[in-house]
């Protein structure tokens, strides 16, 4: 078909790149060569038995209809019970929608806060999808930079002279992909006292990396009262228990807005996989030591991959508190041989045999991304080529 019979809209939209560095790296194993994946990043656990178990009975029992498009009440009773349980929120099941991964719940809440032209603020290196998602809803999306040297957060006074008459949204992410940081609950009052002069500006909230945390303390944005009327959070089962092939997640919003995402998903997909959902329900209300055991082993890997790469002449470090990113700020290497962090990220690739994603992508330029959900071996093997590998370019 005719390039020209797709439609703007899609045309327009870069496709995912953690997908796309996957897909290549697989493309070269196929082929023989010996890469190390360390682009896409989700967990490299199974899913716990007992989740497994309640999928299984799932089918047995005949959860095989049709469910409802936001979800099972029961499992959205389990959700408002977990916001009580670990974020001290106060949600009716009414208040929450059930999607195809968090990813879909983001999409959803920006296709029904965002109208053509409304601006929305994205601290970046944020998520290679969130920018997509508001061009696909025909928004602009406003990046706000926050390097290294600020650990990837943004300050109160950036928020404020990003927002203007046409900011209708704000994007954060904490425990942030591709950084790592974390905003402790005064960095985020410190936001807060800006949203709070803004009562046009919506908020999501992602915190699907809320248990990937290595500081004992999370704060929801919902917790905040002066906002909490107009904060969508999102999360989901993926990487607290491991389950990103599963496909859960979900919004928790303002009746509103919960309703407006409910009848979207009426028209495009209708409630998710029974299946799935019985089986995230199962994750949400059975035992939960095993996100401390995942919990604990990416961060002896966080301690192990900051290690090494503090040993690499020329990369740059933070110390993520979360998620399974770390995010180095790699400008030493660029300007000869290899111009870009895109152009990097292919070196390692083909040089290195490591697969990485480029900081750009995540609308950040000079740095690169390495998740370090992976194997302690692999990832020392990985860290290893990747200093000899860059050692040719200074
Ligand atoms: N938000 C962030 C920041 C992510 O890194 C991911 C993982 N791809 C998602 C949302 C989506 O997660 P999922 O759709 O697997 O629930
Ligand atoms: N969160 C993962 C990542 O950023 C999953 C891939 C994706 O959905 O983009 O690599």
């Amino acid at each position: 078909m005719e390039q020209s019979r797709i439609s703007r809209r899609v045309e327009s939209l870069s496709p995912s790149a953690t997908l796309a560095m996957s897909a290549k790296s697989s493309e070269l194993r196929a082929k023989g060569v010996d890469v190390i994946n360390l682009s896409v990043g989700e967990p490299d656990f199974n899913t716990p038995e007992h989740i497994k178990e309640a999928a299984k009975r799932a089918i047995d029992e005949n959860f095989t209809h049709y469910p409802p498009v936001p979800g099972y009440m029961d499992l959205r009773r389990a959700i408002a019970e977990k916001l009580r349980r670990d974020n001290g929120l106060e949600f009716a099941p009414e208040q929450i929608v059930v999607s195809a991964g968090a990813k879909h719940s983001l999409s959803n809440a920006v296709l029904a806060l965002v109208n053509p032209g409304d601006e929305v603020v994205i601290p970046t290196p944020a998520w290679v999808s969130y920018v997509e998602m508001v061009k696909l809803a025909e928004g602009v999306p406003v990046c706000v930079p926050a390097g290294i040297d600020q650990d990837f957060k943004i300050l109160p006074a950036q928020l404020e002279a990003a927002i203007n008459e046409r900011t209708r949204l704000v994007m954060l992410c904490s425990p942030s992909n591709p950084s790592g940081s974390i905003y402790s609950r005064e960095e985020y009052a410190g936001l807060v006292e800006v949203l709070a002069r803004h009562p046009e500006v919506a908020v999501i909230s992602d915190e699907i990396y809320e248990h990937i945390n290595y500081t004992g303390e999370f704060t929801s944005l919902a917790s905040f009262p002066e906002i909490a009327d107009r904060v969508v959070v999102i999360n989901g089962v993926s990487k607290a228990y491991a389950m990103t092939g599963w496909r859960v997640g979900f919004l928790a919003a303002p009746l509103p807005i919960a309703k407006a995402c409910s009848k979207l998903q009426g028209q495009t997909t209708s409630g998710i996989s029974s299946i799935a959902q019985k089986a995230a329900e199962a994750a949400y209300v059975g035992p939960q030591e095993c996100v401390e055991e995942m919990r604990r082993a990416f961060e002896r890997r966080r301690d192990l991959v900051v290690k090494l790469a503090r040993e690499i002449p020329g990369l740059k470090v933070n110390n993520p508190q979360g998620a399974f990113y770390l995010f180095p700020e790699v400008t030493a290497y660029l300007g000869g041989k290899v111009k870009t962090d895109k152009e990097l990220a292919m070196y390692l690739l083909e040089e290195g045999h490591v697969a990485t994603v480029a900081g750009s992508d995540f609308g950040l330029p000079g740095y690169i991304r390495l998740s370090y959900a992976a194997a302690d071996e692999l990832l020392v093997e990985a860290m290893g080529r990747i200093k000899t590998a860059l050692a040719k370019l200074l």
